[in-house]
Formats: structure tokens, C-alpha cells, sequence
């Protein structure tokens, strides 16, 4: 099926699933083509309610929601893709970057690809390749690894072959376990190089990056706030620590 264009002569979005990506942290990420589907949609899915409707509400936008998220995407999925089968046009938000990346929305695109329903990307922000594209580290190759386990020996073989790659690898992180990873990492691999973005887009937005030992070091020495990203260069960059 051909995919609806929003050619810029604004002719009315045509029924479909319209992923649309959202800040990460700073509003000025807002695209006029994000902003004119989520106000010309029939209806916003969202992941929080309360969340979207204050970014809507920012954007001066006051349009119907509906709140899909994990515990409901099943259910939700089909219904979304039902509405946009009978011709309403179905905008698909999550509370920060781009649907379906570490955050649902998946199911709702199969279900629109069964019933022949168009899916349209909007694209913008997603801290992957925000962090990546200024990460300094190879872009040529990558790999998104979304969340590793938290804990266990799960972590530790996941972490281990992940340290075997070639190419650079992208992890989200909580605060609460970057200190943690950057040790694991570390322990393994200590001239590995590594960088801990954090808070980006945001007033606080900081890249810390070194080998593995040394960002290991530095967050070691104080309690790391707020939304990471950390990314581990590939296996051929390995500096000898031993000198
Ligand atoms: N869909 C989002 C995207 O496209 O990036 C990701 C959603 S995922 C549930 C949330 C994780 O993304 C956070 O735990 C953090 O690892 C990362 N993240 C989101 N916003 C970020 C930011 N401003 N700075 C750094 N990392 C961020």
C-alpha cells in the first residue's frame, strides 16, 4: 500500500496511524509537521495522559486522548488500528522521543500492517541517536541494545558479548545503575572507550566520556541524576591499560 505523503501544499491528513515523535527534554524539538499532525489528528494515543496533554496543551493543541500503554497495548492496539481502518486519523505519541523505540507502539503497527492501514513515520527526537551522533565514537556500524537486565548472571553474559562487538553499542540506562554499568564495563574491559551521555537537550545535558576505567572513576565520585545513554566503542578501539 502506498504510504500518504503530507506534502507541504497542506492538504488533509489522510486516515492512518501517524507515529509522531515528541522532545526528549526541550520543547524547541517540537517539528511544524509533528505540531500540525497532532493538532489535524482525530485522536491522540499516548503512553500518560496527564504527560501528553501538558505537551498539547503547550502547543496550544487540544485534541481527544486515549492512553496506550504496556499493560493495555494488546487490547489497545487493535482498536487504534481499527479507527484508523474507518478513516480517522490516529496520531501515536510516547511521553519522550520516537514511538516504538524502548517504548510501545510495536503493536499498534502490526496491527495497522494487517489491516492495510497506512503507518506513517513523523519523525524527531530519540536519545539514541542524539547521544550517538555526538558521542565521538564510530557511527558507522551500531547496535541498540534498549535495556540490558538489570541484575545477574543475565547482565553480566548480555554485557559480555556485547563487549565482543566491532561496532558501537547503544544502551539506555537508569541513573541509578550507570555508575554500576561503567564498573561492569570496567571490570571486563577497563580501556574500552565509553561515554555516559546524559540529560540530553536538556539544561543539564553532559557528556562524559573516557575509557571505561576512568568514566568508572569519575562516576564513582558522585551520584549521576537524570535520563542516560551509554555507549561502549568497539572492541578494536581497546586501549592496553596496562600502558
Ligand atoms: N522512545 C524514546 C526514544 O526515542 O529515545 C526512549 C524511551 S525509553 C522508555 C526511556 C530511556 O531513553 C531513558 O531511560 C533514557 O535511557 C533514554 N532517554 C530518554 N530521554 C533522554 C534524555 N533526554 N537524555 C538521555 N537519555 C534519554
Amino acid at each position: 500500500m502506498r504510504t500518504p505523503s503530507l506534502s507541504e501544499d497542506r492538504a488533509p491528513l489522510p486516515p492512518g496511524i501517524y507515529l509522531v515523535a515528541t522532545p526528549i527534554g526541550n520543547m524547541e524539538d517540537v517539528s511544524p509537521r509533528q505540531a500540525r499532525v497532532l493538532r489535524e489528528c482525530d485522536v491522540v494515543a499516548c503512553e500518560d495522559t496527564r504527560h501528553t496533554g501538558l505537551l498539547l496543551s503547550r502547543l496550544g493543541i487540544k485534541r481527544p486522548l486515549v492512553s496506550y500503554h504496556e499493560y493495555n497495548e494488546t487490547r489497545r492496539a487493535e482498536e487504534l488500528a481499527r479507527r484508523a481502518a474507518e478513516g480517522e486519523r490516529v496520531a501515536v505519541v510516547t511521553d519522550a522521543g520516537t514511538p516504538g523505540i524502548s517504548d510501545p507502539a510495536y503493536r499498534v503497527v502490526r496491527a495497522a500492517i494487517g489491516r492495510g492501514v497506512a503507518v506513517v513515520p513523523i519523525p524527531g527526537p530519540s536519545a539514541v541517536v542524539a547521544a550517538l551522533s555526538a558521542s565521538g565514537l564510530p557511527t558507522d556500524r551500531f547496535a541498540f541494545e534498549g535495556f540490558l537486565p538489570q541484575r545477574g548472571e543475565k547482565r553480566r553474559r548480555r554485557l559480555e558479548a556485547l563487549l565482543g562487538e566491532e561496532h558501537t553499542v547503544v544502551i539506555y540506562e537508569s541513573p541509578y545503575r550507570a555508575a554500576r554499568l561503567a564498573e561492569e564495563v570496567a571490570a571486563l574491559a577497563p580501556g574500552r572507550p565509553v561515554v555516559l551521555a546524559r540529560e540530553l537537550t536538556k539544561l543539564h545535558e553532559e557528556f562524559l566520556r573516557g575509557t571505561a576505567a576512568e568514566v568508572a572513576k569519575e562516576l564513582g565520585r558522585k551520584v549521576v541524576r537524570g535520563e542516560c545513554v551509554f555507549l561502549i566503542g568497539p572492541k578494536r578501539m581497546e586501549e592496553d591499560e596496562e600502558g
